[in-house]
């Protein structure tokens, strides 16, 4: 079957870009991503994208805080019962209660459902190639299913990076993440010093969250000033559980097999010192790479690797009958509202694009 448009990603971006064109009786088909793969666990591309790997949300519109007990019924109401299942660990009293602002897996569930409402067909795998020379386009699954496709939303988002260190490389999964929110509530990170390595919002949030479970939190940053948002500094710096470490960079990841991580060696920006710290565990909050690699090339992208838009204020790629929305395409803004307000253009973009096309 031709389908008139497929998104491939499963973030604010690509559930945006669902509901607006499945509005628009465009029938979409989303690609959510598989969620049982071990490449897309250990390289944080599961389905769902970042958000789903965040904690609070507090700069979604529209979320004050409330009552986590509402937040509980809500998604009792919203959801069927097998999602509802996914999202009910988080209403249990180790989460905290109280009124919050709704969680980042709590908001990409009620996306995901609102594109379904309105007829989205969803699949959970990945699409691991693409044809963009023919037309209809052809998109390939890891299961190896054909689509064929008119027009193309691209969605897939950023990945957090690794410094590279072989060190860092060695205890991956044993006491080295990038991601806090889901290993650093794991017995073997609890009580004990953890380190953070960056200084944007993700290094404080992440912080943050880990200081309710660690000793002492050292915020690793190679400069003397954070990077992240103010309030977000404040919170962090105020936290007498946050201990930061200015001019540092990791050098290396120490540890052994048994124990996995036991420490690091950081080096100075500022003069040659080292100075080694007893941790328990590493997080890395450097930044994120665009997920573009399946692309193999058929799109431009700009100079750090993201996909170009190529008129101005549209979601146009440089190939015709392509879009791309959210952090796929955006290294300045990143936030989970502009990811959703480019979904929302990218599908308007396809609908207008199909119909000049003789495809409505
Ligand atoms: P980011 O803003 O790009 O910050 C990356 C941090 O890592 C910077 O402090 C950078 O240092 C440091 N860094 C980069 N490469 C490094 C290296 N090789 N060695 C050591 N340090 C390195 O990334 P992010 O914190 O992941 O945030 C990404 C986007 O998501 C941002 O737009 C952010 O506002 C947003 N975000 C928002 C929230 C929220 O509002 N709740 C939460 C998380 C993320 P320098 O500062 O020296 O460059």
């Amino acid at each position: 079957m031709r389908e008139k448009v497929v998104i491939i990603g499963s973030g604010p971006a690509g559930w945006t870009a669902a509901i607006y064109a499945a509005r628009a009786n465009l029938q979409p088909l989303v690609f959510e991503g598989d969620p049982h793969s071990n490449v897309n666990r250990e390289q944080g591309t599961l389905p769902l994208g970042q958000l789903n790997l965040t904690t609070e949300v507090e700069n979604f519109p529209a979320w004050p805080y409330v009552d986590a007990s509402v937040l509980k019924l809500f998604s009792q109401s919203a959801l069927p019962p097998d999602q509802f299942a996914l999202l009910e660990p988080y209403y249990e009293d180790k989460h905290g209660s109280g009124k919050r602002s709704a969680l980042g897996p709590e908001l990409m569930m009620y996306m995901r459902q609102q594109a379904a409402n309105f007829g989205t067909r969803i699949v959970s795998e990945d699409i691991v190639n693409v044809d963009l020379q023919q037309r209809p386009f052809v998109l390939r699954s890891h299961a190896e299913q054909t689509i064929e496709t008119l027009s193309l939303i691209i969605a897939t988002g950023a990945r957090a990076n690794y410094l590279g260190l072989p060190s860092e490389d060695k205890y991956k999964n044993n006491g080295v993440s990038a991601c806090a929110v889901c290993d650093g509530a794991l017995p073997r990170f609890r009580n004990k010093p953890l380190a953070v390595i960056g200084g944007g919002d993700s290094a404080v949030e992440e912080g943050t969250y880990l200081s309710k479970f660690a000793s002492t939190v050292y915020l690793v940053h190679r400069r003397d000033q954070l990077r992240a948002s103010k309030i977000m500094q404040a919170r962090a710096l105020e936290n007498p559980k946050i201990a930061p470490k200015w001019n540092r960079v990791l050098e290396e990841v120490l540890g052994n097999d048994e124990d996995g991580v036991t420490g690091v060696r950081l080096g100075s920006t500022v003069d040659k010192q080292t100075e080694t710290l007893e941790v328990g565990g590493v997080f890395l909050a450097i930044g994120h790479t665009p997920n573009t690699n399946f692309l193999d090339g058929q799109l431009q992208l700009d100079d750090k690797g993201y996909v170009l838009w190529t008129k101005p204020a549209r979601t146009n790629t440089s190939v015709e009958g392509v879009f791309a929305a959210g952090d796929v395409a955006d290294s300045y803004y990143r936030q989970a509202v502009t990811a959703a307000g480019t979904g929302c253009m990218a599908a308007i973009d396809v609908e207008r694009w199909l119909s000049e096309h003789g495809h409505s």
